[in-house]
């Protein structure tokens, strides 16, 4: 154990495990099967790399993404680690190089794509002293997880061929059918079963509903002006939705890429370099984006509309803070999203899944509790704390009694014979003088304008409140107008009164300015002593680690992670042997970079005092 955590710090520079990892690694060492759950972030990829550290000769790791793969072995040899991958995109040469040098047994970790596994398994691998085998992203194997791949499925020839060497599959989504299917069809052996927990407490978990488009990316652009200079995603549920929310953030200054399937693979291709090279900070993208990408330092991840599940909004929301650093995470919803989401489910092949996993989404977007322990108790976890880190453990609800403003709201409804919808509705209550309105008679109606005390937008706030709270119903078969329930009725004739959430305004979003960017500062990600040495020194910091990654053609986060700098910022090293106590600084990093990163700090200091 000892000497594990001596690799751990010479190889990664940490100094102790995360949790699960060290009985993860001691079992893989036993050369028994082993089967890992992680959340993204968690620190699958230690699980296995250390033991191939360890073990003599070469560990096979089956990657179901090239771009992935590229971004592993780029990571592992910076900390000096030899590693190579082996995938059709590569040329013939570099690929014979590659088995060369396995032959030899000077690699210690060969990223391998499925697909070669099986042309690849009666000539080259059997010449390998194989190590392990590491399947990642496993749930790919199951038709029942979201990602499956056929290539996947012949990955049971591995346990036939190499019947004593160990596999450990590791996967972030994993319900029970897709774990049965994964160890099934790889005839792991009695296999470990280690779940860690699913909780990212270092995520901020925002909801906000009911919001006009315009209003959605005024919003995103207050967000983004407060996460300057650091890597953001924006999940949109269309690809025309990426294309013009990109164009809109560019006429307010924030540059933004679009990015979906439709593009032609060499944009794509830009886009996802552009972003992981820090070239550009905030891209606007569907599904498509994500599953090829590692960075470690993407700082908040928005949904422009709502998710069809929480296993998709998980994934999708855990691409941010994976160095286990704080990060932010916002998602917009409507009803409008709420009806094109039923009808994707309705439609779909297993209707009924589908539409409990949104009836789930919708019960974290509408939680008056604690979002985390929403997300928690779906994937089975009990919680017996409030996070403090959701809206709603921030705004706990504050309720009032509000039986007349639905009276108000029912009776309306009920004078237009059940016809309208929630605009018609809330013009009616406000009185509006629109033309169809006025066309309709509906200003002759009794309630017309009896709501005209309060704005708009709260309106539709505590009619939302009133659709969840079972009062009103939404007709989706018949042009989604509102329909009176049995328990409205019972507050419509005054049998019963309800309580309604107040609704507060959030901050300062409305004034939007078009004029260039005010630059604010990178809001540090722990709270740094404002325009002190502080700041300047992790702003040269990340100069340097920016200019490094540069020449080396590599990322700025596999230098050194955002958590690295941050912790250079806090200990301030000035010598080599300081330099080797910050997190992530293993022997390899120590050697090439800790010269320049401790003077630069001491130039840094040195100017401050003078
Ligand atoms: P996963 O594959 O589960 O999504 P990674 O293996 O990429 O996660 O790890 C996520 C981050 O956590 C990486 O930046 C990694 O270096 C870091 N990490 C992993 N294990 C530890 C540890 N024991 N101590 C500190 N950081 C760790
Ligand atoms: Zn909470």
């Amino acid at each position: 154990m000892k000497e594990l955590l001596l690799l751990l710090k010479k190889f990664f520079g940490y100094t102790s495990f995360r949790p699960l990892q060290a009985e993860i690694i001691q079992r893989v060492l036993q050369k028994e099967d082993t089967l890992v759950l992680m959340p993204t972030g968690g620190g699958k990829s230690i699980c296995y790399q250390l033991p191939a550290i360890y073990s003599p000769g070469t560990a096979l790791v089956v990657s179901p993404l090239i771009a992935l793969m590229k971004d592993q072995v780029e990571s592992l040899i910076a900390n000096g680690i030899p590693a190579a991958a082996l995938n059709s995109m590569m040329p013939e040469e570099e690929q014979q190089q590659v088995k060369q040098l396995c032959v030899q047994g000077k690699i210690k970790l060969l990223y391998i794509s499925p697909e070669r596994i099986k042309t690849e398994a009666d000539w080259f691998l059997p010449r390998l002293d194989i190590s392990l085998i590491a399947i990642d992203e496993a749930h790919c194997i199951s038709h029942w997880g979201h990602d499956f791949r056929p290539e996947y499925t012949q990955l049971s020839i591995l346990k036939e061929r190499f019947p004593k060497v160990p596999i450990v599959a590791l996967t972030a989504t994993a319900d029970k059918i897709t774990r049965k299917d994964i160890i099934e069809q790889l005839k792991l052996r009695e296999p470990g079963v280690f779940i860690s927990s699913f909780d990212r407490p270092n995520l901020s978990l925002t909801v906000r509903r009911g919001l006009t488009k315009k209003e959605k990316i005024a919003a995103i652009i207050h967000f983004i002006r407060k996460h300057t200079g650091q890597s953001g995603i924006i999940y949109c549920m269309r690809r025309n939705d990426t294309t013009e929310l990109a164009e809109d953030l560019g006429s307010y200054g924030i540059k933004a890429i679009a990015y979906h399937a439709g593009l032609p693979p060499i944009l794509r291709e830009k886009a996802q370099e552009d972003f992981i090279n820090d070239r550009v900070d905030v891209v606007c993208a569907t599904v498509a984006f994500g599953m090829g990408i590692d960075k470690s330092n993407v700082r908040w991840v928005i949904h422009y509309s709502m998710p069809g599940s929480i296993e998709n909004y998980y994934q999708e929301i855990g691409r941010a803070g994976r160095d286990g650093m704080k990060s932010d995470t916002l998602l917009f919803y409507s009803l409008s999203d709420l009806i094109v989401l039923r009808r994707f489910a309705e439609e779909s092949n297993q209707n009924e899944i589908n539409i409990e996993k949104l009836n789930w989404m919708r019960r974290y977007c509408e939680s008056e509790i604690c979002r985390r322990r929403v997300l928690l108790s779906y994937f089975g976890e009990e919680s017996d704390h409030d996070c403090g880190n959701c809206d709603v453990c921030k705004n706990p609800p504050k309720r009032f009694d509000g039986s007349i403003l639905i009276q108000k709201a029912l009776s309306a409804i009920a004078r237009t014979g059940e016809r309208v919808g929630l605009p018609m509705l809330i013009d009616i209550l406000r009185g509006s003088s629109r033309a169809e309105l006025i066309e309709k008679g509906y200003n002759r109606i009794k309630t017309y304008g009896a709501g005209r005390d309060l704005p708009y937008k709260q309106w539709k706030e505590y009619l939302y409140q009133m659709i969840q709270l079972g009062y009103i119903e939404i007709d989706y078969a018949n042009g989604q107008t509102l329909k009176i329930t049995p328990s409205g009725k019972k507050i419509l004739y005054g049998e019963q009164r309800a309580q309604l959430v107040f609704y507060k305004e959030p901050e300062e979003e409305t004034r939007t300015s078009k004029s260039p960017e005010k630059r604010v500062k990178a809001r540090p990600i722990r709270p740094i002593r404002s325009d002190s040495v502080d700041e300047t020194l992790l702003d040269a910091l990340r100069q340097l680690r920016k200019q490094i990654a540069d020449r080396e053609h590599i990322p700025a986060y596999i230098i050194f992670s955002d958590d690295s700098l941050e912790d250079m910022v806090e200990k301030k090293p000035v010598t080599l042997d300081q330099f080797s106590d910050i997190r992530g600084v293993g022997q390899i990093k120590l050697e090439r970079y800790g010269k320049v990163f401790t003077a630069l700090t001491r130039f840094v200091l040195k100017k401050q005092e003078g």
